[in-house]
């Protein structure tokens, strides 16, 4: 069977990988001169690859039905995965990265395995249609078409489009008649409406973080926050903004407070007013 798998992306090597057997050609169609170029970004260089608190909680999605993927078999399945690609993890509080603490690794072991398994990488090949017709699938780039029996898109989703994950793959299921549940950024800093003092740019420093919907806090937040001429960032930062991407979407009215003085305990204009007369005893 001839298979094509469309981005060059951990999903499509995992797909590859799995793919392919004495039965399968497969091929994978990468639009970038290279492949995998957003994993070489993640876990800051290093790729955090695994956990080993992994359970469904962990998973935030309106897929109803998750637990059919995230569950213990499939878990295994994972780990497996990585095992066999003979990567050597070094664990940091849970968090795997590959022992070089480089992301190349992890790119280098994916590829190497593709490439032992009889996988093609064609990078260069940027997929702009995709036919069915005659119990076949025609994929075209500009100055090439090509059919085969079986299509995997794993395009990525809109997250880092500079690193080629556009969202061809949410036009194409459309195209094709499948759902696709409503997804919104995670895991982002936030942008914000009041105006920034340039003045506040690049400062980091320990705060806690409210998030206010429809004038109700909802959920707070204790971290290293960053200062920023668009807004703020950092991981506290980070944890609120699933919640309030949906709550835009959702046309809610959406704010953050910030707290940047956690460490006081009582009013902070008390803690002033004693602090000032103890300085002028
Ligand atoms: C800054 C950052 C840090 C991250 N850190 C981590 C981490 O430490 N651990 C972790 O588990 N996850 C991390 N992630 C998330 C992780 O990178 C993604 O979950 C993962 O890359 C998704 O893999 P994918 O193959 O689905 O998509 P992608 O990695 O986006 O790959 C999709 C590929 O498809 C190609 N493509 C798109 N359209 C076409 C087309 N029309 N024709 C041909 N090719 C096409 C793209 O060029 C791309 O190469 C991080 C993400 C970012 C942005």
């Amino acid at each position: 069977m001839n298979i094509a798998i469309i981005g060059g992306g951990p999903a499509g090597f995992a797909a590859a990988i799995k793919a392919s057997n004495n039965k399968n050609h497969v091929v994978i169609l990468e639009k970038n001169s290279d492949a995998l170029k957003k994993l070489l970004l993640t876990g800051s260089g290093k790729c955090n690859y695994w956990n080993i608190n992994q359970s469904i909680n962990k998973y935030h999605s309106s897929y109803e039905n998750i637990a059919n993927i995230i569950n213990l078999n499939n878990l295994k399945l994972v780990e497996d995965f990585w095992n066999d690609l003979g990567i050597i993890p070094i664990i940091k509080n849970g968090y795997f990265y590959p022992y070089s603490e480089k992301s190349s690794s992890i790119k280098s072991a994916l590829i190497k395995k593709a490439l032992e398994l009889g996988v093609i990488i064609r990078c260069n090949y940027d997929i702009t249609d995709i036919k069915f017709k005659d119990n076949k699938f025609l994929v075209k780039a500009q100055d090439y078409e090509e059919e085969f029996d079986r299509v995997i898109i794993a395009t990525g989703s809109l997250a880092y489009p500079k690193t080629g994950s556009t969202g061809f793959g949410y036009d194409v299921a459309r195209r094709f008649n499948h759902n696709i549940i409503n997804v919104n950024p995670s895991l982002v800093q936030l942008k914000t409406n009041a105006s920034i003092k340039s003045s506040w740019a690049g400062i980091r420093t320990n705060v806690i973080v409210s998030h206010i919907e429809d004038d109700k806090i909802c959920k707070e937040e204790q971290g290293e926050i960053q200062l920023t001429d668009y807004g703020v960032s950092g991981i506290c930062v980070f944890n609120l903004s699933r919640d309030i991407s949906i709550g835009l979407q959702n046309k809610r009215k959406e704010k953050i407070s910030i707290n940047f003085v956690p460490w006081c305990q009582s009013n902070f204009k008390d803690f002033l007013d004693k602090s000032c007369v103890k300085h002028n005893d």
